[in-house]
């Protein structure tokens, strides 16, 4: 019986096994992959405070050894399940089950692809999933942004302060995300809307060179680019805890900033909750909120 469980080794779940290990709790951090989630895949972090320049991997090798030297014990299995019985909550994984006091859901989210073939391959070489974090890659360079929610929208008016010319690729002819952005969109010179149109191959020779266009009528351009940005909506994963904790329409956890949900003693920190900004900044604030809310839940049982 541990006093937290951690699901989820990312920024959010690393950060609440700290708060949670100094504030004397026995600390278990589950994860399905390796340690690190989302962030391991940003070549360069420029944007954490105090540290102008860091890989994803080092940040997170960082965090897994602080957490790890200051007494979390880590177990690389997923979890399939969560229950709830007066004041156990048990864990179930493919390997076995595991109880605590508290839970602390960390699990992120992922951001949905647009199934290429070589998309995966060209992660790091051109294809981006987050403009803030790899927009600077492409100062003066040319860059297409593909969706049409807010993200899509906002990630073509970083890029057009950085970028020479920034396509912005939607399926339709009428944007998802807010109309305020879209107008501040049409008064940039260096933006141009292609609408109606997906990305339907990427081309490339180490780095992505350029991108295959097609429209409605089934016409066909080819795009020279030097990045692509990918904001098609993401993907939080929460399905396997759906039974405990109320989830938005898009899947988010509902929680407010104390990371509480609505089933006592069960916390959501970092991007599969629902919230306005999803950066690591935030992700590392909401573990420590979430941790320091666990152990004033554990004291008041
Ligand atoms: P989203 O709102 O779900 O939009 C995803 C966009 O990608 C849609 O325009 C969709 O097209 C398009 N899309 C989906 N699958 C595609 C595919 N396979 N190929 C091409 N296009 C595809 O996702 P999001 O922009 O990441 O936003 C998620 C949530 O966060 C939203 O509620 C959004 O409002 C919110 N958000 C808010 C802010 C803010 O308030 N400042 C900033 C960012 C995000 P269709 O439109 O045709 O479906």
């Amino acid at each position: 019986m541990y006093d937290i469980i951690i699901i989820g080794a990312g920024p959010a779940g690393m950060t609440a096994a700290i708060y949670a290990r100094r504030a004397s709790k026995s600390v278990l951090v589950l994860e399905a992959k390796s340690y690190g989630g989302q962030i391991v895949s940003t070549p360069d972090i420029e944007n954490y405070p105090a540290e102008p320049h860091i890989s994803g991997f080092d940040f997170a090798t960082r965090l897994y050894e602080q957490a790890t030297a200051l007494g979390a014990e880590f177990r690389f299995e997923k979890a399939v399940e969560i229950r709830v019985e007066g004041k156990v909550r048990t864990v179930v994984t493919a390997r076995g089950s595991y109880e605590a006091g508290a839970l602390i859901i960390a699990t992120g989210s992922e951001c949905r692809r647009l199934g290429l073939p070589n998309e995966d391959e060209l992660v790091g070489r051109g294809v981006s999933y987050c403009a803030t974090c790899d927009g600077a890659f492409f100062k003066k360079k040319t860059v297409a942004v593909v969706g049409g929610g807010n993200t899509a929208l906002e990630d073509a008016l970083y890029l057009a302060d950085l970028a020479e010319t920034v396509y912005l690729i939607h399926r339709r002819d009428e944007f998802r995300g807010e109309d305020a952005t879209v107008a501040k969109l049409k008064e940039r010179e260096n933006v141009r809307f292609v609408f109606n149109s997906t990305v339907t191959a990427l081309k490339a020779e180490k780095k992505l060179t350029a991108i295959e266009v097609t429209n409605k009528s089934g016409e066909v351009t080819e795009l020279e680019v030097n990045g692509l940005f990918v904001a098609v909506g993401r993907i939080p994963e929460n399905r396997n805890f759906a039974s405990l904790i109320s989830l938005d329409e898009a899947g988010y956890a509902k929680a407010s900033e104390n990371c509480r949900t609505d089933t006592p003693g069960v916390f959501v920190a970092g991007d599969n909750r629902t919230k306005e900004v999803r950066q690591l900044v935030t992700a590392a604030a909401d573990g420590a909120t979430a941790a320091t809310e666990a152990v004033k839940y554990l004291a008041s049982l």
